[in-house]
């Protein structure tokens, strides 16, 4: 379609108002499926739940039939939240990742702090918000397995596998420190893509001795508040870095083990070493990649070759404390330097971007144009 002849602000207002039109009708969807949800009809039509019979029946996929269900039954319960989903101000996805993350006691409050986060930053305190059970942790080893299959000319062969989080971490970190120090292809002179140095990394830690393991062991860190580790504590979350929440049992088994790092917070004190050296030592990197997970400019959250970016410079006597260090990618580092973009604590937010030109990155999303609400036909 031709589109010639729009600003790029206008298109970016038009696409503005389509992504808070698509929130508004999936906001109408879920009001609609809980219709459907209390008559059974479903069942009439050979469905044995409600997400099959609007995957079959609407022609989406399982996981998005599941995902609209699920939010649906949720903000049975939290006006606020459902309010904010039918003004098209939150998308479907935002308003998922929120819904498991308050209750209606706390969803004002909690709202108003998740936004502007992105997407992983939401589910990521949603994964954090719902650790998984000592029982859960059992029935993911109970199922565990893994399968390698050959072509039948034996050219080529697929694996695949199923695993506790944490035992997939220890694989992956494993995997992951070879493919980082694989040298570039001799053949081009660059590094080949990830996933396929990720290959090499892992036929690399195939071949590597016994006595070259033991000068290096494979490390995982785990994240823990104090409180998880207590004995039958039920408060308190574990993490392991970069990798999933586990249940508070799994978090002690692991601390057990000394190749494995652990570090434990108790939530009181300021983390970071101020104005003794702009290096940042590994316990605090570790902490700064618990906090971020990777790059935090807004839709990027890469983990490969990210980099630590002091929000004060050092120079201009910026300490290298965890509230002043951010993960950066190497290609959004230079945002915050060649390119005059700022990072912001608006009180609320501790990291809000602000473009060159002063204009908040992301903007806010509107509420839906009442003019185009007569389209969305909203029922009252
Ligand atoms: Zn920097
Ligand atoms: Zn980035």
């Amino acid at each position: 379609m031709e589109r010639e002849g729009f600003s790029n602000d206008q298109v970016d207002q038009v696409l503005g108002h389509l992504f808070s039109g698509l929130a508004v009708f999936y906001a109408e969807i879920c009001e609609w499926l809980i219709d459907a949800d209390l008559s059974q009809r479903f069942l009439a039509d050979g469905a044995r739940t409600l997400p099959e019979w609007v995957s079959a029946r609407f022609g989406l996929r399982h996981s998005t039939a599941a995902q609209l269900v699920r939010v649906a039954r949720r903000l049975q319960d939290l006006p606020r939240l459902r309010e904010m989903f039918a003004t098209g101000e939150l998308s479907l996805d935002q308003t998922d990742a929120i819904s498991k993350l308050v209750s209606p006691e706390t969803e004002e409050a909690v709202i108003e702090e998740c936004l502007g986060l992105s997407n992983a930053a939401l589910d990521r305190a949603a994964r954090r918000a719902n650790p998984p059970s000592t029982a859960e942790e059992r029935e993911a080893w109970r199922e565990r397995w893994l399968s390698i299959q050959y072509t039948l000319d034996g050219i080529r062969a697929h694996m695949n596998a199923d695993l506790p989080g944490v035992e997939m971490s220890l694989v992956e970190s494993a995997i992951r420190e070879r493919a980082d120090r694989m040298p570039p292809n001799p053949d081009s002179g660059i590094f080949d893509p990830y996933p396929q140095r990720m290959a090499d990394g892992l036929v690399e830690l195939s071949t590597t001795t016994g006595d070259e393991h033991a000068s290096g062991p494979t490390q995982i860190v785990v994240h823990a508040d104090l409180d998880a580790l207590i004995e039958s504590s039920e408060t308190g979350v574990a993490e392991v870095q970069g990798g999933p929440v586990i249940a508070n049992e799994t978090a002690r088994r692991l601390s057990c083990d000394p190749l494995v790092e652990c570090a434990v917070y108790d939530h009181t004190k300021v983390l970071g070493i101020g104005r003794r050296s702009r290096l940042i030592p590994a316990w605090l990197r570790h902490q700064l990649w618990h906090r971020d997970g990777g790059c935090q400019f807004p839709g990027c959250g890469t983990r490969n070759f990210v980099q630590a970016h002091h929000r004060t410079h050092w120079a201009d006597g910026g300490p290298t404390d965890l509230d002043n260090l951010i993960l950066l990618c190497g290609y959004h580092h230079r945002f915050l330097h060649e390119h005059g973009w700022v990072i912001e604590d608006d009180g609320c937010r501790k990291h809000v971007f602000r473009r060159s030109d002063g204009q908040i990155y992301p903007p806010i999303r509107p509420r839906l144009d009442p003019r185009l609400r007569v389209l969305v036909g909203q029922r009252t």
